[in-house]
């Protein structure tokens, strides 16, 4: 927790809640959801009280991927509280509990910094050690409400080994440093297949770019998750592999990640 506690700035902090870790990534579909989910999960396992924040207002997947798809929150209007649903020890918003999960959001960005907002400060969280944000993919609106509005004590960038992954991993750490939120370190996702009938990793998008990256911007790389069908299978089906399988290897990746944050 050092590192951590060392980037709050003098912003308005949200009462109660210690660390705002943002998850991002430069590209969308490279696993930031997924790694967002089971990280939050794999910190609640270790007794750390979690919150998990899916600021993707265009595309949530929280719902789904916390086996909470189709539940509404509890609204009180008078006291303007909205109360977080609860998985796998993890307490959740998201854009998606109030919305049609097959509607498509369109909406201009001040319409997407006030969600945001109230996500962030109508929110009933209680007292948090981290509150997880999964954000939108790319350098928009929804990094500039967050970064303005509270506190973020550091941003863990999640990005595959192709270049073009990286490339996009590398502007959303320089848009995270101009607004002087630190980088706690990279994960390099769906680093190795492993072929489901042998067993065998194949680097099928290329090897070490999440490390060089890391050299260039002297951070780290916090882990290597690997391109696993299990992982797919188990967000897609609502139970993240951290709590489905939690002594598989994917598992103790996931629990060892929640240990370098
Ligand atoms: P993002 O949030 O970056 O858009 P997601 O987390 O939604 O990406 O992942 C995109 C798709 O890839 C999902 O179907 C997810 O289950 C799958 N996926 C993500 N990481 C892995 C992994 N390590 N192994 C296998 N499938 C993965």
């Amino acid at each position: 927790t050092s590192r951590v506690t060392a980037g709050i700035s003098d912003k308005l902090a949200i009462p109660g809640i210690a660390n705002i870790i943002a998850i991002a990534s430069g590209k969308g579909g490279v696993g930031k959801s997924t790694t967002s989910v089971n990280l939050a999960v794999a910190m609640a396992q270790t007794g750390a009280r979690v919150g998990l924040l899916d600021a993707d207002i265009y595309g949530p997947s929280v719902p789904r991927m916390m086996g909470l798809s189709g539940f509404r929150p509890e609204v009180d209007v008078e006291g303007k509280t909205i109360y977080p649903l609860e998985n796998y020890g993890v307490k959740t918003m998201s854009i998606g509990y109030l919305v049609e999960e097959n509607k498509a959001m369109i909406w201009r960005g001040p319409m997407v910094a006030g969600a945001l907002g109230q996500l962030l400060g109508d929110v009933a969280w209680g007292e948090l050690d981290y509150l997880f944000v999964d954000m939108p993919p790319g350098t928009g609106d929804a990094q500039l409400t967050l970064t303005q509005k509270v506190p973020v004590t550091g941003a863990v960038m999640v990005t595959t080994p192709q270049d073009i992954a990286l490339l996009d991993c590398r502007k959303g750490i320089d848009m995270f440093n101009e607004v002087h939120v630190p980088t706690l370190g990279i994960v390099e996702n769906m680093s190795q297949f492993i072929c489901p009938h042998c067993g065998e990793s194949s680097p099928i998008f290329a090897e070490g770019g999440a490390d060089r990256l890391a050299q260039e911007y002297k951070t780290g790389v916090l882990a290597h998750i690997p391109l696993d069908m299990r992982i797919r299978e188990l967000s897609d089906s609502g139970t993240p592999v951290v709590a489905a399988l939690p002594d598989s290897e994917q598992a103790v990746a996931y629990r060892q990640l929640a240990g370098e944050i």
